[in-house]
């Protein structure tokens, strides 16, 4: 099916389940999946801006025939909520971790976007030609997003909440809500339709897209990456990048070993963390885009080696 919107492309995954895939120069920034349960219907995850919240809304009307039942946060991240309200849905669905985010950080967070969306597109813009093809695309629409988002937005943040699952019975089929804790945020929530081996996974997966690490826990997100193996999806819908299947876990797991292994090889070598954050991103993930994410990355894992470095040396317990 051809996208009815600018800020992301409809496309079918299984009869009665849909993706929306963010556009590069959309406000939607991360994509969102749509159910149809059967009588109701389920949103997850509702995009960067209120503008493209309540596009997802209409489409998920349109193409189920029902009003939005249940939107669900994979988590507190602005990209994946801001659009909330705007998505018009009955309840909002997540962890109780992820409501006590939404409100004690939403706001703070997107009062710093706004005051640093601007200085930081326009060096963006002047660092273009070293990036790969079509970032700055995508960061148009980032920082766009937040520039054309009110200031005083009004957040909502989920009114029902579960401990680590919650299983909605439509008339047409079933979605499992399943938490194995936090591991790219504080506390990540996925989707699994078990009937149709689909998985809807948030930021614990990103393809062609360097995913975020430094607000979570690499060693809890390899391990919840296993979990989410164990799932057997064979249709997987990461929070950037296209839809895609079961080997992309298993590429992401990749990618989160390697960079562990090289911050930690770095500062086991007593490398300066500037020379490894200058280095470019390995292979086979330098294409990848915001290849700034990537740079944040490795400092984030070179400072986490350093500290358990210097808690050893000093005989305090790590951390
Ligand atoms: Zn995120």
């Amino acid at each position: 099916m051809s996208g009815v919107s600018e800020h992301f492309v409809l496309e079918e995954i299984a009869e009665g389940v849909h993706a929306a895939v963010a556009t590069p120069r959309g406000f939607a920034l991360c994509n969102s999946g749509i159910v149809d349960l059967g009588g109701s219907s389920l949103v997850f995850d509702a995009m960067l801006t209120p503008q493209a919240g309540t596009a997802l809304g209409r489409a998920a009307e349109r193409l189920t025939g029902s009003p939005v039942g249940l939107l669900v946060n994979s988590h507190y991240h602005g990209d994946h909520v801001r659009g909330s309200a705007a998505v018009g849905a009955a309840h909002v669905v997540s962890t109780r971790r992820v409501r006590e985010l939404v409100l004690e950080r939403g706001p703070l967070h997107l009062r710093s976007d706004r005051q640093e969306a601007q200085g930081e597109l326009e060096r963006l813009r002047a660092a273009a030609a070293s990036m790969p093809p079509d970032d700055l695309a995508v960061y148009e629409g980032w920082f766009g997003g937040i520039l054309a988002t009110a200031p005083d937005l009004a957040f909502r943040a989920p009114d029902l909440t579960f401990e680590s699952e919650l299983v909605v019975h439509g008339r047409r089929r079933s979605a499992r809500l399943l938490t194995f804790g936090g591991g790219h945020s504080p506390s990540d929530v996925l989707v699994h339709l078990p009937e149709e081996r689909i998985v809807f996974l948030g930021d614990l997966l990103s393809v062609g897209f360097h995913p975020s690490l430094g607000d979570g826990n690499p060693e809890e997100f390899a391990r919840i990456l296993g979990e989410v193996e164990r799932l057997r999806g064979e249709r997987t819908l990461p929070g950037h990048g296209p839809v895609s299947d079961a080997a992309a876990v298993r590429e992401m797991a990749r990618y989160l070993a390697l960079l562990r292994r090289s911050a930690a090889e770095a500062c086991a070598r007593g490398v300066p963390r500037e020379e490894l954050v200058r280095q470019p991103p390995p292979e086979p993930f330098g294409s990848w885009k915001l290849s700034t994410i990537y740079r944040d990355n490795v400092g984030f894992l070179y400072d986490r080696e350093a500290a358990r470095s210097a808690g050893a040396a000093s005989g305090r317990p790590g951390t």
